[in-house]
């Protein structure tokens, strides 16, 4: 198995891929006014087995195609929202975020948590904007600096693992350089990172490596996960996830 088929079997049973919450997702619909409005078209990018899609079809009168590069995550998606009884309003459609369908000007709020990163926060808003209407909503997660200065390892790291890491207000100059307006902004806070996604993941750690027989590539995928973890551990006061939401200005 190589392993993006391991990373896919490690996370495909846990609630969520990435760190959010239901409630943090709610928040972030409030910001974005899109409450109250009818038949809506929303596209949540990167949506994993779609923790926040079934929140967003919950909340809004809206019609949400569900995209992810993995089907068996999109599987799961589909099985859950028709036990929930919102099959109605979610499409899964398996396709890359670097090249999706849509047609110009066709929706009205594009959604993405913890999932912008791999194509880049800068190329992601650049291209999916011309999908939006006049107007239109992005609201995406992303991996941003909490302080100005942190420490030097820290910096290292993700700079090297992500270099497009940054600042809250280089985040916002980026949305603005590319058309597009903030009007709200939070800090996912830790319970998002420890009780929702990394304790639920370390659960499954066990579990994971039987299934492999222990081999060197499932080991090495769990000791890359429990690094990770340690630093957020050690570092969250330094970094975490920026909830940014924005409007399309122009058309
Ligand atoms: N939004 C979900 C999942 C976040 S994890 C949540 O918050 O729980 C990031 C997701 O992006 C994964 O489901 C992964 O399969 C997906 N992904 C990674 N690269 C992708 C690509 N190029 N195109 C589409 N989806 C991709």
């Amino acid at each position: 198995m190589d392993e993006l088929a391991l990373l896919s079997d490690l996370h495909r049973d846990g609630p969520r891929q990435g760190p959010g919450s239901d409630e943090e997702t709610r928040l972030a619909i409030t910001l974005s006014g899109l409450r109250g409005s009818s038949d809506l078209r929303i596209a949540d990018i990167g949506c994993g087995s779609g923790a926040s899609t079934r929140v967003l079809a919950r909340e809004l009168d809206a019609t949400i195609t569900a995209v992810d590069f993995l089907p068996e995550f999109l599987q799961r998606l589909d099985a859950d929202a028709q036990q929930e009884g919102l099959d109605g309003c979610i499409e899964t459609l398996a396709a890359s975020m670097d090249s999706l369908p849509f047609d110009a000007r066709s929706l009205d709020a594009i959604w993405s948590e913890g999932a912008i990163y791999n194509i880049g926060f800068e190329a992601g808003i650049r291209a999916w904007r011309r999908f939006l209407k006049p107007g239109g909503i992005i609201a995406v997660s992303e991996l941003t600096w909490l302080t100005h200065a942190r420490p030097e390892a820290l910096e290292r790291h993700w700079v090297r693992e992500y270099p497009e890491v940054d600042t809250v207000s280089a985040k916002m100059a980026v949305l603005e350089r590319h058309g597009f307006s903030p009007v709200g902004y939070f800090a996912l806070p830790e319970r998002c990172w420890l009780e929702n996604y990394y304790h639920p993941l370390q659960s499954r750690f066990e579990t994971f490596l039987s299934r492999h027989g222990h081999s060197a590539a499932a080991l090495a995928v769990v000791e890359s996960e429990e690094e990770e973890i340690a630093l957020y551990e050690g570092h969250s006061t330094h970094f975490g996830y920026g909830f940014y939401i924005a409007r399309k200005t122009g058309d």
